[in-house]
Parts: structure tokens; sequence; C-alpha cells
């Protein structure tokens, strides 16, 4: 119900110097001017807007006195909610806050649900959607890059984005109207079907781009996942003990001894690193026939397969003492295409270097220049492979200014509305009816709606608003 005046505490659970009340909604006043006795006010009406009161906050049915303190009253639809609201700064004392909100609710507040303030500014139009929940990331970002990217979106930075982005689609949209109405016209057509394209592609571009700006935020904040990859038996858990200095991989002879993904947290040149020693790879084929004990590793390669979409980092760890660092440079080409796309996150490594040095690479898709020399076994190299890890990392989180933090549900509608743009250019202009083109052009306005709330429904609403904290 949106026409009911809301209550909560929004200061942090807990003793403080100070802790605010705050009411919202068409009887904050009143309830507040029923309850609140200035001290020394010199106006007929006592409570100005905007302006700092002292008094007491007053039980008139007992005549017991609350507290003490500060009351500030925004009219709407200048406060934050776009509604009335009344501000009590009261001492920070648990017992008080929660005898001042008795009080206004005895006096016809309600109790707000978590996140009720910032979903009434979102519904009064003060913030969209996305503004909404950068609210809840500036609340709870842990490091300063977090802060700042989660800034930019209350800002409406991502907001501007999809609005630029709305618009090229809806005058893509237009011209699949040209292509009806000048059906009879070639030179039109062609002129439209060329604008289209051309509009679509730079949507595709920004998209992506965006996704990009997000995936470096997330590093910041959450850190980056390295995944040790290559053949079994390579020394992927050998090394991974050696990066992390802690025996967390088991280490063994017979392949295929890592049964799960060990996950360990590194620091590599000051960036969190989420290290990832796999199952070793090979393709399911191999695995017959099909006993338990391959049952259980080939969920691993399953996993393994999930981690190369999600890696900032591949470290693909090969084996010196094989002649050409692999068993077999057809099957890890192959698992190399499953990583499609990885080359530019990958880091070659030649293991077991202590075994031998005349391993033939050049069948690699990267200079050999790439690869780091390492041996697990007597920790030579390792030090240059952490710096060639941190130098990889580095050259990913630069230019921090322009990070955008984005929450999943945002990359979600982005990449829906990107598959169907890209289904709509998949199409052969010419000979697809416009109405269809149409069509994918509205699904995608509709997801990039969805990011900004412009079309939103109370479960979507619920479900963003649900974690955040009352009084917010
Ligand atoms: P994974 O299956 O890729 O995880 O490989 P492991 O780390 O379990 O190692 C497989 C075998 O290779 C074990 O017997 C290790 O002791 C051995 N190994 C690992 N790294 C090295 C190395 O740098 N030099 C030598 N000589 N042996 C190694």
């Amino acid at each position: 119900m949106r026409n009911d005046t809301i209550v909560a505490i929004s200061t942090p659970p807990g003793i403080g110097a100070l802790g605010i009340v705050r009411l919202s909604g068409p009887e904050a006043l009143d309830i507040a001017a029923r309850s609140f006795d200035p001290v020394g006010a010199r106006h007929a009406s006592p409570l100005q807007p905007r302006h700092a009161h002292f008094g007491r906050l007053v039980d008139h049915d007992t005549g017991e006195t609350v507290d003490e303190g500060i009351l500030t009253w925004f009219p709407a639809p200048n406060s934050y909610t776009g509604e009335d609201v009344v501000e009590m700064s009261l001492h920070g004392n648990p017992l008080i806050l929660e005898k001042a909100v008795g009080l206004l609710c005895r006096l016809g507040a309600r109790s707000a649900s978590p996140g009720e303030f910032t979903r009434r500014a979102f519904l009064n139009g003060k913030i969209d959607l996305a503004q909404s929940e950068a609210v809840a990331d500036i609340i709870g970002a842990s490091s300063e890059a977090a802060l700042r990217a989660a800034r930019r979106v209350k800002q409406g930075d991502l907001s501007r984005e999809v609005a630029n982005l709305r618009e090229e689609i809806i005058a893509a949209l237009g011209y699949t109207e040209a292509v009806i109405d000048f059906a009879e016209e070639p030179d039109v057509q062609e002129h439209a079907r060329v604008d289209i394209e051309t509009r679509l592609k730079k949507c595709e571009s920004m998209i992506t781009g965006l996704l990009a700006l997000h995936g470096k935020a997330r590093r910041l904040r959450e850190g980056s996942i390295a995944l040790l990859a290559g053949e079994p038996n390579v020394g992927k858990s050998s090394l991974m003990n050696r990066l992390t200095g802690r025996d967390v991989s088991i280490v063994h002879p017979t392949p295929g001894t890592t049964r799960d993904v060990v996950r360990e947290w590194i620091e590599m040149d000051g960036f969190p690193v989420e290290l990832h020693d796999t199952a070793g790879l090979r393709p399911t084929s191999h695995l017959s026939p099909l006993t338990s004990h391959d049952e259980i590793e080939s969920q691993g390669i399953a996993r393994t397969k999930d981690l190369f979409d999600q890696a900032d980092l591949i470290v693909w760890v090969l084996d010196a003492s094989a002649p050409r660092g692999v068993r077999s440079v057809e099957e890890f080409a192959q698992w190399m295409n499953q990583a499609n796309g990885s080359l530019a996150r990958s880091i070659f490594v030649l293991n077991k270097s202590d075994l031998g040095s005349t391993v033939d690479l050049s069948w690699l898709p990267s200079p050999s220049t790439d690869v780091v020399r390492v041996s697990a076994l007597t920790g030579e190299g390792v030090g240059n492979l952490r710096r060639a890890l941190g130098e990889k990392l580095a050259s990913g989180i630069q230019s921090n200014s322009e990070m955008l933090l984005l929450r999943p549900r945002h990359v979600q509608s982005l990449e829906m509305a990107r598959a169907s743009i890209q289904e709509c250019r998949n199409r052969p202009l010419g000979e697809t009816a416009p109405d269809l083109l149409a069509i994918d052009l509205r699904e995608a306005v509709a997801h990039l709606d969805e990011i900004t709330g412009t079309i939103s429904t109370e479960d979507l609403l619920d479900r963003v608003f649900s974690d955040f904290c009352v009084g917010k």
C-alpha cells in the first residue's frame, strides 16, 4: 500500500551517538506534530520545511518523554521518497529508537518493510530501478573501487547508456515501418535496411562494452578467478600448492587424481585471486567402460568446462617431459576450442622443466615467448609465473574510473537484449518480413526496460528490494 505512512529506524542496529527514525507518507508531518514538541519555537507554525528543530518526542498518552533530539521535515516532492518525509535524530540507543517507532506506529504509522523507502522513491519516479539497486550497492560496497563503480550507477550512468541503446533500437523500429510503408520503392527500402543494420551493430557493441566494464568491476569486488587447466598429470595440483604455499591439492602420479575443483584465495600483485585447480581435462569418450570411478571424474570435467566461461585467467599447464608438452596436440586443441575466445585471457606454463628443455611448442597458438617455464617440484620459475599472472590480471583491471557495478539481473537483461538484436541481425534483412524484425526489436526494448524498471512487476520489485535493509 502506498497511501499509508511508514516508519523505521534508518541507522544500523546497535548503540551509537545518534540514531535516526524516519517517517514517509501523507501523515508523516501530522504524526510528527502530534508527538514532537519543539523547544523554544518562535513561529506560529512550529515545523518549518528543511529546518532543524530541537525538541522532545513525547508520548502524550502517558506524558512520558521518549527522548530529546532534532527533527527535520522534507515536504513532498523534494524528499528521498518523493513523499512527505520526517527524520528524527535521537540518541542512538536501541531502547529509545524502538520506543520511538512504537509511539509513531500507535499514532498511525506502519513499520516499513526492507527497502520500502527506496521502493517508494522508485514508484514516485525519483530514481529508476537500476539507481535504486545502486543505493544498496553503495551501502554494501566493501572496497573503494566498488564504491565508485556503484556510485556511477546511482548517478545514472547505466540508465543513460540504457536510454541511448533504447533510442537506437526505437529508431531502427521506425525504419522497419519504412520498409513496410515504402514496399514499392527499392531505394527507400535499401536505405532503411542499411540504417537498421548500422544501428543494431552499434547497439550490439554498446552492450558488449557495458558488459566488459562490468566484468572489470566484478573483479575488483569479488576478486578474479584463475583456472589451472591442462591434461591430467602435468602438475596442476603441484603448481597450485606452490602458488598458494599450502598443501591444498592432492598430488598423485595416477592421472585424474583431482576429483573436484579445489579453490584457494591468493593475492597476486595486490589483486585478490581465487585459484581453481580442476579435475584433469579428459574427453568423456575416453572414460569407458564407465565405472563409478569415472563418473566422478567426468562430473569434474563438466565443471571445468563451466569454469572456462567464468575464468578471468586460464593457466594452461603443459608438461616439459612430453615431446610436445602434451600427450596429444589434437586433444589439447579440442579443449582449447571448448574455452573458445579465451586466448587473450590465457597464459601457457611449461611445468616439469627440471625434466627437459627440448620441448617443441611450435604448435601453440601464441608465440613461445608467452610460455613461462617452471618446475612445481623445485620451485624454479614460480616467481616469474607469479609476475606474469599479476601483469595479465592488471592489464584487465585498468581504467577503473569507467567501471559500472551491474547486478546479475542487469547482466541477464543486457544479454537477452543482445540476443534479440543478434536474432534480428541474423535474419536476411531483404527477405524477412519487417513485422518479424519488429518483434525482435520490441523484445530487445522490453529487456532494456526491465533494467531501469520502465516495465516492472510486483514480483520483480519484491525481489529487488528484499535484499535491502529495513529503513533504507
Ligand atoms: P595434475 O594431475 O596435473 O594435478 O598433476 P599433479 O600435480 O598431481 O602431478 C602429477 C605428477 O607429476 C606427480 O607425481 C608430481 O609429483 C609430478 N610433478 C608435478 N610437477 C612436477 C615438476 O615440476 N617436476 C617433476 N619432475 N615432477 C612433477
